[in-house]
């Protein structure tokens, strides 16, 4: 039997970090969603192609193959055969993926693939819209909030971990815009599932909010698993 778990919520609330450990602990298939969207922005980026218009993304929607895989457990991912995991973590490419992720011709191309993913593996997808659209069966939904000033702090924390350059201010900037345009937009906008259960992870660690989910799932599924 296939097991689905559902983390949804705005950025920086600590769900690629919980997702990848509760993958390794229930031996689930971890699939980050955001990284598809980044792939695309990355694609319209290198290629100059403008965003702001849906009919030029859709255009060349047909070109752009992205392929999911694991390395060390950790997942990857390749943009037309080119390893692009580092160059899609760029802060510049999370604006490109925000703005393409509006538009319905890419965000069908990408639930397509992210729905025949789950169909063959027990999975935790994280997102904004894997409660509410993509897997609206998912044994578990979880909703994760955070302050807005603590989420940015941990955003400018990873970035420049990374040696990028960024503000703080730049960074609490972004990430509110961004969370406008995910709440706002007409397709799949980001909002809790009815039947979500919502974690805020302010003031809680990695580990807590892993431990939190984790005896979620086990409450829902009982001993099967
Ligand atoms: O999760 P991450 O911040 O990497 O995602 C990048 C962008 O892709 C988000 O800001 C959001 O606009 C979009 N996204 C989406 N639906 C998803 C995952 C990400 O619209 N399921």
């Amino acid at each position: 039997m296939n097991y689905q778990i559902a983390i949804d919520g705005p950025s920086s609330t600590g769900k690629s970090s919980t997702a990848t450990r509760l993958a390794k602990k229930l031996s689930f298939i971890y699939i980050d969603t955001g990284a598809m969207y980044r792939a695309v922005g990355l694609y319209c980026k290198r290629n100059n192609i403008n965003i702001n218009d849906e009919e030029e993304v859709k255009k060349v929607l047909n070109k752009i193959k992205i392929d999911l895989y694991y390395e060390n457990g950790k997942q990857e991912i390749k943009l037309n055969n080119e390893k692009v995991s580092d160059a899609i973590r760029e802060n510049e490419i999370s604006k490109y993926a925000s703005i393409v992720s509006t538009y319905k011709s890419v965000r069908d191309k990408l639930v397509r693939m992210q729905r025949r993913l789950a169909k063959t593996n027990s999975v935790i997808m994280d997102g904004r819209d894997i409660g509410t659209v993509v897997l609206p069966k998912a044994t578990l939904k979880v909703y994760l909030i955070a302050e807005d000033e603590i989420r940015a702090k941990r955003r400018l924390k990873e970035l420049l971990d990374k040696g990028q350059t960024v503000t703080y201010e730049q960074i609490l900037k972004e990430l509110k815009e961004r969370d406008y345009r995910d709440i706002h937009r007409e397709n799949s906008p980001l909002k809790k599932a009815k039947d979500a259960i919502e974690i805020d992870t302010s003031y809680l660690s990695l580990d807590e909010v892993t431990e939190k989910i984790y005896k979620l799932f086990k409450e829902k599924v009982g001993n099967e698993k």
